[in-house]
């Protein structure tokens, strides 16, 4: 087993020493053009991973216990040609870890359901959005129709189990998205058989505006591994760029990677509550909390501040609108371009500075 030795770590140090979760961008392109997703702006090439490095990421999870794994990070999974291929190898390979997907369900129609079908994908989340076909366009900048005919082929009772053994349609909740709005959601989940998941708007480490705070606790996305199309690692799933990222999964082993400096690093500074000292973190509000690698008083800690979190934000569930109406999606976008370009100008200042 490369670089697993678990003989010489105790329990603890074991699990915090490996990735809970390893990401796999298998392309970066996506056919949507969402408000609330970085896709857009991304700064770098649009392209699908090259075989040979995909095979050579998903042996090398093999080597050691792996929870999960997702073929996903920037990109829409079903704009990669090869993306059942892909998942036919995760799955001969990896046959133990859960095999999670995400898509926006426009380019997963009837072909790909039946070729998933039987596969072994363990969870399978739809990003829905919104059943308003006009905000569904100024939105994510597809056609609500062919969706919703996907998603009905998806559900349908005679293959709904067979595609993944759960499914999630997800609604990220934007500022003026309202309770009708989420009861409609709601209501087309539970007639599908689908678990629903509203949930308010991740900001991208500040590149996408998002009204809810910062939190103080550590974060679970330092556990896991994001490995972008080229073979870069990104820091995060939040980190789109993979500018605060470090070596490349071409060169590198993935338990090295995971177990990089840098890596331990910002795994050190969120378990010991230093979320907020670290850049980009202390600007980046995911609310997932963190507990791996953490003493008891310190995992107590994060899980009151997590359940205050939660209580004070609502940031999942059906919750009201921010304003009497919320802000609209042309808002959002014009306030989501600035903050993009902010965040470039900063950083490229911080850049000049050395
Ligand atoms: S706090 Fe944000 S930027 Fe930092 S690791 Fe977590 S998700 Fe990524």
């Amino acid at each position: 087993m490369n670089g697993y030795n678990p003989g010489t770590m105790g329990r603890g140090r074991t699990m915090a020493e490996l990735p809970r979760l390893v990401a796999v961008e298998t392309t970066s392109r996506c056919n949507a053009k969402c408000v609330f997703c970085p896709n857009s702006a991304l700064r770098r090439d649009r392209h699908a991973m090259a075989g040979e490095l995909f095979e050579k990421i998903v042996e090398e999870c093999g080597e050691f216990p792996l929870r999960a794994i997702e073929p996903f990070l920037q990109g829409e999974p079903f704009c990669d040609p090869e993306i059942v291929p892909r998942l036919e190898h995760i799955r001969r390979r990896l046959p133990r870890a859960r095999l999670r997907l995400y898509t926006n369900g426009y380019a997963m129609g009837p072909k790909h359901v039946d070729a998933l079908a039987g596969l072994g994908v363990d969870h399978l989340y739809v990003s829905l959005n919104t059943l308003d076909e006009g905000k569904y366009r100024q939105a994510m900048g597809l056609e609500l129709g062919r969706t919703l005919a996907n998603l009905d082929y998806l559900t349908d009772p005679r293959r709904r189990g067979r595609v993944a053994r759960r499914i999630t349609f997800r609604m990220t909740r934007l500022g003026d998205t309202s309770l009708a709005e989420q009861d409609r959601f709601l209501a087309y989940c539970r007639a599908r058989g689908v678990r629903p998941f509203i949930v308010g708007l991740f900001n991208y480490k500040g590149d996408v505006c998002s009204t809810l705070p910062v939190p103080r606790y550590g974060c679970e996305h330092v556990h896991r591994l994001d490995i972008l199309a080229t073979g870069r690692v990104a820091l995060c799933c939040m980190d789109q760029d993979g500018e605060y990222g470090w070596g490349d999964a071409r060169e590198q082993s993935v338990l090295d990677l995971f177990r990089h400096p840098t890596a331990r690093r910002y795994r050190e500074m969120h378990t010991s509550g230093r979320r907020r000292s670290i850049e980009p973190c202390g600007a980046c509000n995911n609310f997932w909390p963190g507990f791996r690698g953490m003493g008891i008083a310190r995992a107590l800690r994060t899980g009151l501040e997590y359940g205050a979190y939660r209580l004070a934000c609502r940031p999942i569930g059906r919750k009201a609108p921010a304003g009497p109406s919320g802000e609209t999606l042309a808002e959002l976008r014009g306030r989501c371009e600035a903050a993009v370009g902010t965040a470039e100008r900063t950083r490229a200042h911080a850049q000049d500075r050395g």
